[in-house]
């Protein structure tokens, strides 16, 4: 499988945050989009727009291992599918006590707080042990709550959470809890059977898997509804308004129909093992890098937290930025305030550990002699940047967000 990724773009060790377009994509839209009108229109323009989102629909059943009558809903991304189930769901809940975990994106968790500070919702947040869930108070901790919402995988560590184990225990004590689960690092890296597992809605996004940026998706249990979030048109039965956004759906099918061209989920995989090991194999140079996840906890396939002792992670991400790879850090930086990860803090890293830890995500580009080289531009990077402090060990803020 040849790769088309021009050789001088940047190499891609952020794909969590956004993966790259899968090849052709770009072209394939602007051929066929010329030809679409609105898909709520009922002339022939109309109704070729409305076959691109229908049979994404079925694509994307698969992918999440969804059954045949689940819907599908159109969102703008993840961040709009996280808010509508939530949001959706708590509407007219009779039990006003929602569970979630402090590992969660914030679309997730800033919506739950939400819930808490303007609708009265009581907030329970699972208790984690390092960088996993402890299941074992789960009992206690979802017995009469109406919403439960953990996430498939970790956007910052990669940590996959057992959400077969968490639902079979959910539905024990509390079958009618409504479960939605954030599967947005999890979709093409991981096999995902939501409706074996039992889970209510699933949310994904296009950005993630190789598609544009501006579409996703929350797939929900045949017959489980959420009040739509947006007033307007009767679009997606009722429960999102607004025109679909027909061009990223396309490109979501296109990503998913590539995927599955190329290996399926299990190709994508083991060419992201071999990016990962390449990109390790290259950074090894550098002596000391920490893997922050323990190696007996499973992880997506192209997710790795790295710590770098002595090495500030914003600076490394500027560093590595200038010399062509893309990585990311927890922290944002900006006024003078650099808040370390949220999510590696409820791991129970330190201040200092957390502003030393850099995300590294791969893509699954066959060329994986790049991301040697991106580990060893990395190597470089941290020799030089060794000993020097962070933009700021200032105050601490209070919601850091990474992608
Ligand atoms: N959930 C997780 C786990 C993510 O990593 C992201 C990425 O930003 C989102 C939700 C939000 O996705 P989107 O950019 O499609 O709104």
């Amino acid at each position: 499988m040849p790769s088309e990724r021009n050789p001088t773009s940047p190499i891609n060790c952020d794909a969590n945050g956004t993966f790259g377009l899968v090849p052709g994509v770009c072209a394939a839209v602007a051929e066929e989009s010329a030809s679409w009108g609105n898909p709520s229109s009922v002339h022939q323009a109309g109704q070729r727009a409305r076959a691109v989102i229908e049979e994404a629909r079925d694509a994307v059943r698969e992918i999440v291992g969804a059954g045949p009558r689940d819907a599908v809903v159109w969102t703008s991304g993840a961040t709009e599918a996280n808010n509508l189930a939530l949001r959706g769901f708590a509407q007219g809940a009779l039990r006003k006590v929602i569970v979630s975990s402090p590992f969660e994106h914030p679309s997730v968790l800033e919506t739950v707080r939400h819930l808490g500070d303007h609708d009265g919702w009581s907030i329970r947040l699972l208790p984690v042990l390092g960088h996993e869930l402890s299941l074992e108070k789960l009992a206690e901790i979802i017995d009469g709550a109406g919403i439960i919402s953990v996430m498939l995988a970790n956007n910052e560590t990669g940590v996959i959470y057992p959400i077969r184990s968490i639902v079979r225990e959910i539905r024990k004590i509390n079958p009618s809890a409504m479960i939605h689960v954030d599967a947005v690092q999890g979709v093409s890296r991981i096999p995902i059977a939501m409706a074996e597992w039992g889970v209510d809605a699933i949310t994904l996004s296009g950005h993630k898997i190789g598609g544009l940026q501006g579409g996703g998706a929350l797939v929900l249990r045949s017959g489980v509804l959420v009040e739509p979030e947006m007033t307007g048109g009767a679009q997606e039965e009722g429960m999102r308004a607004g025109t679909q956004p027909v061009a990223a759906i396309y490109s979501i099918h296109y990503a998913l129909r590539w995927i599955a061209q190329h290996g399926g989920v299990a190709g994508r995989a083991a060419r992201m093992v071999a990016n990962r090991k390449a990109f390790l194999e290259g950074v090894g140079k550098a002596g000391r890098v920490e893997p922050t996840v323990a190696p007996m906890i499973p992880t997506v396939p192209n997710t790795v937290s790295l710590r770098v002792p002595g090495v500030a992670a914003d600076f490394l991400v500027v560093a590595a930025d200038l010399h062509g790879v893309l990585l990311s850090s927890g922290s944002a930086c900006s006024s003078g305030t650099q808040r370390p990860s949220p999510v590696l803090l409820s791991a129970g890293l330190s201040q200092e550990v957390a502003r030393e830890t850099v995300r590294v995500s791969v893509t699954d580009d066959p060329d994986t002699e790049r991301f040697y080289q991106a580990g060893a531009i990395v190597a470089e990077c941290i020799e030089r940047l060794k000993g020097r402090a962070s933009c700021s060990h200032g105050k601490e803020g209070s919601v850091g967000s990474m992608s």
